[in-house]
């Protein structure tokens, strides 16, 4: 039987100083991956540092033109914001796609993005929104967060605080779901953004990546059309049980243009 020590913070400061007292803390948030983990004896920490009591990590407020939102915000909390509704539709529908009530519930997007599941949603809106994820120490541009499987920039002792999406002139999501846990086997979000447009990819391989390709499609015609026929080499893609490489790929496809026609309708 494994022990550990369960410690309530009760300020980021409190989290950060019980994360660098031990060698082996690890950060609980919602849960829903960590105490499975635990479960299966995949991680036993010494010691558990729950940010559920942190009101600094919840909320949604639009700051700077930015839509920032809170590490601790649960995803039922950005599917049923008003707020991220009028800001950012897609992300609103993102947060609605994934998994379960009980999974939107618990499940937050700080630790969505901290751990980084191939298959998750969040990655895909983060890097497609081209979102800043702000830590206790500095701020980390999307494009160098995610830097492979269930890995990210973040180092020991890092809490992520917040999330800043800026606001595109439109943006959709498209996702193909897995039928029993409903991640996503594809997920394709895209966005229109004062900077050009923006293609992520989640879901398909490893980590979250962009699609050059279509984005310079995007950028010339925001249209399905523009990225239709623009094929993803299926040489790095996942095959797993659910779905061979190649079918991945053509998922993106598919996926990338049902979200150019979500984010067209405004949706
Ligand atoms: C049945 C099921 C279905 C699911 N379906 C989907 C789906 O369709 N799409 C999808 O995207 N996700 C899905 N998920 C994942 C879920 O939505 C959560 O996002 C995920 O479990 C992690 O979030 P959490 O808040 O539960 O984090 P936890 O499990 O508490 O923590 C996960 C990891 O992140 C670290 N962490 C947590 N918060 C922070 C922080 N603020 N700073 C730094 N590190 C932190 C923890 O230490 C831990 O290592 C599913 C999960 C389940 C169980």
């Amino acid at each position: 039987m494994h022990s550990f020590n369960y410690h309530k913070a009760t300020s980021v400061a409190d989290a950060a100083a019980r994360l660098a007292a031990s060698d082996d803390a690890k950060l609980l948030a919602g849960g829903q991956t960590l105490i499975a983990a635990m479960k299966m004896r995949l991680a036993s920490p010494v010691e558990i540092v729950d940010l559920g009591g942190i009101a600094e990590l919840r909320g949604i407020k639009i700051e700077s033109g930015n839509l920032v939102i809170g590490a601790m915000t649960t995803h039922a909390e950005v599917a049923g914001s008003k707020e991220v509704a009028k800001s950012i539709p897609a992300l609103s529908i993102l947060a609605g796609s994934i998994g379960d009530r009980m999974v939107r519930n618990m499940g937050t997007m700080g630790g969505s993005v901290a751990n980084n599941d191939p298959a998750a949603d969040y990655p895909a809106a983060v890097v497609g929104l081209g979102a800043t994820v702000i830590t206790n120490k500095r701020r980390i541009g999307a494009d160098d967060f995610f830097t492979g499987m269930y890995e990210t920039a973040l180092q020991p002792g890092e809490i992520i605080t917040s999330i800043s999406f800026p606001v595109p002139k439109r943006a959709g999501y498209g996702k193909f779901k897995n039928p029993a846990s409903r991640y996503a086997m594809v997920g394709v979000f895209v966005a229109e953004t004062a900077n050009g447009a923006r293609v992520a990819v989640t879901g398909a391989g490893p980590s979250v990546f962009r699609v050059p390709d279509m984005e310079k499609a995007l950028a010339k015609s925001f249209t399905a059309a523009a990225v239709k026929g623009i094929k993803v080499p299926s040489g790095e893609l996942n095959t797993d049980i659910h779905a061979s490489a190649e079918y991945r790929a053509h998922l993106v496809g598919v996926m990338a243009g049902r979200a150019v026609e979500q984010a067209l309708a405004g949706k």
